[in-house]
């Protein structure tokens, strides 16, 4: 069933007023219009029409963030409240997030496109699990104690101390959840931060923003520039006064990023792209590899980073699994996200879907067969139909390349052995996540142990938890989200001795 919802939805009141509220940037616990008075339009997806406009700030507005973080960092108030008061303030912004979770959750859906019903489920929830975790860190950073071989008679000890002003440059594809994945730690670990969410999809870091006024955080903690990359980010990512740069994006944009951030050697961490491979082997349990394998891709539209773009399926059971993805994809309801019924939005962009749909027709030019979907629906929003490619193989771009749409590549091996698909799994520059489908435990570890990737499911894709580190290897970038390794990488570890 494809229905595509018109536009005379009803919007939340909340959601209304919120959208009728001036959009300015967020500095010192102020709402400014950026300095030169640029603004940027915000669409909805669904429609292809303005919801509403947005303070485009420059380097002179991050300027002015970067003095507010750095004065509330280094005069304190943040430096001098105690750990347990900063994890309440961030625990207190999670009980807010919950008092307005479908508030938020109708925001995401409306500008970026995705479901309500997932942007509640996953984005919301994860948000508020996340931002409690993270408060629950803040009084748990501290150092060791180390016994010295040369000279012996030294006591030594280390200190975690918070890394100071950070710069947070997040995509669309996850508005609010790969913000809190950035603003989350950080706050927990004491830094102030001046986040960037992306052009695209401003909507749900500003009404954050409003949250923490309301939780209570100092002026300058919390900092919010929404604006371009290449003017608000960039300035971001050269900034002198800024400590460390936290990015989640492209991987030809993290590039970007770490380059400019050699100027004053800032600490950087870039969660970047993905092309990751979904194994399914011959005793695999068919109806779970399905409905892994479908969500892999068709999950967000495709437009996850961790999107199990590649499918290598042992011959023996190629056909069933490949149909058995092909009627799942032609089932799932599209629409506008606001439409609890859809499964699948609209793309970001109409540039987006162009990008889509050129990857597709070269997958066809290349000798690719669409077996399933392939074009645009509607002619209003940016809506493409879920997609699987086969007789693909390695030398197409459409296997090589990360599309960042719902276009699965489907392939078949047939070696008794695991080697030529670990092979083919890791033919990859790009290495985040990865998955495989089998009922024997240990083809499942050997599998799991070669292949190079972040993060490894079995008999399931998508692994994430608030808990667990998440980050890539290869040019899916450095550093990792969540867990323990997130808190340590907000804090520097400071060596102390004394002769005793
Ligand atoms: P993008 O790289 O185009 O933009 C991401 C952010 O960077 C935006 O805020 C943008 O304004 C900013 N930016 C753009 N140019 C910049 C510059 N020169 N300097 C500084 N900032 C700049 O990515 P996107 O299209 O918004 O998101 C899709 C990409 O994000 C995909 O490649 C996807 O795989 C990746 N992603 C990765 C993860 C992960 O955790 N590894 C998670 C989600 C998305």
């Amino acid at each position: 069933m494809t229905v595509i919802a018109k536009p005379d939805y009803l919007l939340r009141d909340d959601v209304q007023k919120f959208i009728d509220r001036p959009k300015k940037l967020f500095i010192n616990g102020q709402w400014h219009d950026s300095i030169k008075g640029e603004t940027l339009e915000v669409y909805d997806p669904a429609v292809g029409t303005k919801i509403c406009t947005v303070a485009a700030g420059d380097a002179e507005d991050v300027d002015r963030a970067v003095a507010a973080a750095r004065h509330a960092f280094d005069e304190g108030p943040w430096s001098k409240l105690n750990p347990s008061e900063r994890g309440r303030l961030v625990w207190r912004l999670a009980d807010l997030l919950e008092e307005h979770a479908d508030e938020f959750a109708q925001i995401d859906a409306l500008d970026n496109g995705k479901p309500v019903t997932d942007a509640r489920a996953v984005d919301v929830a994860f948000s508020i699990e996340l931002l409690r975790y993270m408060a629950g860190w803040s009084n748990k950073i501290y150092g060791e104690t180390i016994p010295l071989t040369n000279p012996a008679d030294f006591h030594a000890y280390t200190l975690r101390e918070p890394v100071g002003v950070v710069g947070q440059i997040v995509p669309w594809n996850f508005p609010l959840m790969m913000a809190v994945w950035k603003v989350a730690p950080a706050l927990a670990a004491g830094c102030t931060v001046i986040l960037k969410p992306a052009e695209q999809t401003p909507l749900s870091a500003l009404r954050l923003a409003e949250l923490t006024e309301e939780a209570g955080f100092p002026p300058g903690v919390f900092n919010v520039i929404t604006g371009f990359g290449e003017t608000a980010g960039a300035a971001i990512a050269a900034h002198d006064n800024i400590d460390k740069v936290a990015f989640t994006g492209s991987t030809e944009v993290g590039r970007l990023i770490a380059h400019a951030a050699s100027g004053n050697l800032k600490k950087v961490s870039l969660e970047l792209g993905g092309k990751s491979p979904v194994i399914v082997f011959g005793d695999s349990d068919i109806e779970q590899a399905v409905a892994g394998a479908s969500s892999a891709i068709f999950y967000n539209n495709g437009q996850t980073c961790t999107a199990g773009s590649r499918l290598y399926v042992h011959r023996k059971v190629y056909d069933k699994v490949v149909e058995g993805i092909a009627s799942e994809a032609s089932a799932l309801p599209i629409g506008h996200g606001l439409d609890p019924a859809t499964r699948i939005g609209p793309l970001i962009s109409a540039e987006q879907r162009d990008r889509v749909t050129g990857y597709i027709a070269q997958g066809r030019e290349a000798g690719a067969e669409v077996i399933v979907g392939g074009d645009t629906v509607g002619d209003g929003g940016y809506f493409i139909q879920p997609t699987i490619l086969t007789k693909t193989d390695p030398s197409m771009s459409v296997v090589r390349e990360e599309i960042f749409g719902p276009v699965l590549c489907a392939m078949a091996f047939d070696e008794d052995t695991i080697d030529s698909v670990v092979r083919e799994a890791n033919n990859s520059v790009y290495g985040l996540a990865a998955s495989i489908y089998t009922r024997d435990i240990s083809v499942a570890h050997r599998v799991a142990k070669r292949l190079k990737a972040g993060t490894i499911g079995i008999n399931t894709h998508h692994v994430v938890d608030v808990a667990l580190p998440f980050g890539g290897f290869k040019q899916s970038g450095y550093g990792r989200d969540m867990g323990r390794d997130a808190i340590d990488q907000y804090t520097e570890v400071k060596s102390i001795g004394i002769a005793l």
